[in-house]
């Protein structure tokens, strides 16, 4: 096969993590013609859209960092949301990248033309741009969950979802209430509870939290050295890259090692509650790790403050002032803060995605979402994913499946450019042999030792990678094209 050689038009949505990783591979790879979509008014996906007060990152920064734009110079161990905020948008510039990036553009729709080998792209206010290859680099902590209680749109005072939160927002002095406890719960519980009147802490199930100090600094002479030898800190990044491999496994394989970590879980509960009845209504019925696991330093302290209360009782209904739940007890607050996560397996959804004959990406993923080695999708050709589904959301480093995804798309659009193929689609026997394979290494993992998260999607499959970083790297590192129809 073989045609006439030009650029390939290739639009990203998305300038979170995947959507810079990205960009900045295909300019690294020569492409010209790339422009990323962003409906937000700045780039950094979830670290733009998250800013709760205590917003902290529980991945260590000197490992949550591209590995193209290295940052010695971290202020904390564990950084703070603004400042990771903060890195995306200086490797953004550093990079040059933002001439290639549209700000607050929402991408409503995309209708493969079959004919053309295209995707027309459509725009809030009707705009559209022709792509040869579309990729969709939309995240997956994105949409908000905001859960179906009773009375909650009548309440009179303010509601806030974590995701969604308004600058300014006054909460010293005031009562609050905050549904939900997950890493963001207990983040955010732990943030205001010094200047809240009241915290009053709604936990329909408790989470095993891991003790961590999360507040330390990174010493300045550290970031200095790190800065002055980039070969330490390559190597560095390296050991927290390979740590993380070894931390995938304790979730996907049982070992003792997965057993330790769930005893230290076990002992931070122990150590940091010492009322044995607030223990016990804190002590979840699942296993360790089952869940995305908590990291706290503070939570345990927090929630034994004084003006802290933990209610594990169901909530009934939101009354005009305050929340009622099953002991019958009606708690008036100011503001209701809903930490209640993300409908995780959206993905592109609600986008309208037409593919090849016509069908919707959201009638093909009715049973929920299904993808070719998390980047491809039968009967939507040229189309790719940068954390498509069941990509390691919860072990391995997000920046680098990012990175060897994008390089991965790279080399198809490297065979577009050259005039090989047209049209790249994945078919439905490589992507349910796919499926199936990763549905059986879903026996041993923790995630499927009977707890309710949002790893599960709406057909009931976890949605996460079973398999180490080799195996990821391995599946990803050059395209099969026996798996693929191309034109
Ligand atoms: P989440 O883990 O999905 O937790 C949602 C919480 O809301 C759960 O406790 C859930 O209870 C509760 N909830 C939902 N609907 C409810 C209802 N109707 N009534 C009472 N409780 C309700 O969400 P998240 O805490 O936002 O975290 C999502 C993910 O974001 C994390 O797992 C992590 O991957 C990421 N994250 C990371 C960091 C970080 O430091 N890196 C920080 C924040 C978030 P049930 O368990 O009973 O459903």
């Amino acid at each position: 096969m073989s045609g006439t050689a030009r650029e390939p038009r290739v639009v990203i949505v998305g300038a979170g993590v995947a959507g810079i990783t990205a960009l900045h591979v295909f300019r690294r790879r020569g492409f010209s013609d790339v422009t990323v979509l962003e409906k937000g008014s700045d780039v950094g996906g979830v670290w733009h859209w998250n800013r709760y007060p205590g917003l902290t990152c529980d991945v260590p920064s000197q490992l949550y960092q591209f590995g193209f734009a290295p940052k010695p110079d971290w202020s904390h161990i564990w950084a703070s949301g603004t400042e990771i905020q903060r890195y995306h948008r200086a490797v953004v510039d550093d990079l040059g990248l933002d001439r290639f990036i549209r700000l607050d553009t929402e991408v409503v729709a995309a209708q493969w033309n079959d004919s053309e080998s295209t995707w027309i792209v459509t725009i809030a206010g009707g705009e559209s741009i022709v792509a040869d290859v579309l990729v969709c680099a939309t995240g997956v902590l994105h949409h908000p969950a905001v859960p179906d209680i009773p009375g909650l749109d009548d309440f009179a005072g303010e509601v806030v979802h974590t995701a969604r939160w308004p600058d300014g927002l006054e909460t010293d002095g005031r009562d609050i209430a905050v549904v939900g406890t997950g890493s963001t719960g207990v983040q955010v519980v732990s943030a205001l509870v010094g200047g809240a009147s009241t915290i009053t802490h709604y936990v329909r199930s408790p989470q095993w939290i891991l003790w961590a100090p999360m507040s330390l600094r990174q010493l300045a002479a550290v970031g200095s050295l790190l800065h002055r030898f980039p070969g330490v800190h390559d190597r560095l990044y390296r050991i927290l890259l390979w740590g993380s491999g070894i931390l995938a496994d304790i979730t996907t394989r049982p070992s003792w090692r997965r057993r330790a970590v769930q005893a230290y879980a076990r002992l931070s509960l122990r150590v940091g509650v010492r009322d044995r009845e607030l223990r016990a209504r804190l002590t979840p019925t699942d296993e360790p790790l089952c869940k995305r696991q908590v990291v706290s330093g503070t939570y345990h302290r927090a929630i034994q403050r004084p003006n802290a209360e933990l209610v594990t009782e169901k909530i009934i209904e939101v009354t005009r002032t305050g929340i009622c739940s099953a002991d019958g007890t009606t708690r008036d607050v100011d503001i209701i803060v809903l930490a209640t996560g993300f409908e995780a397996h959206n993905y592109m959804r609600p986008m309208e995605i037409v593919g090849r004959v016509g069908r919707t990406l959201a009638q093909e993923w009715s049973a929920g979402p299904r993808a070719y080695r998390m980047t491809a999708i039968p009967g939507f050709p040229n189309l790719f994913t940068v954390l498509g589904p069941n990509s390691p959301t919860g072990s391995i480093s997000l920046q680098y499946t990012s990175e060897l995804t994008a390089e991965y798309i790279a080399q198809w659009l490297d065979r577009w450019r050259a005039g090989e193929v047209r049209s790249i689609e994945v078919t439905d026997e490589a992507t349910d042999a796919f499926n199936a394979d990763v549905a059986a290494a879903m026996g041993p993992t923790v995630w499927n030792t009977g707890c309710n998260s949002w790893y599960f999607s709406e057909g009931g499959s976890i949605d996460l990678f079973p398999y180490d970083r080799a195996r990821l790297t391995a599946m990803l590192s050059v395209p099969d094209p026996s798996d693929f129809h191309l034109r």
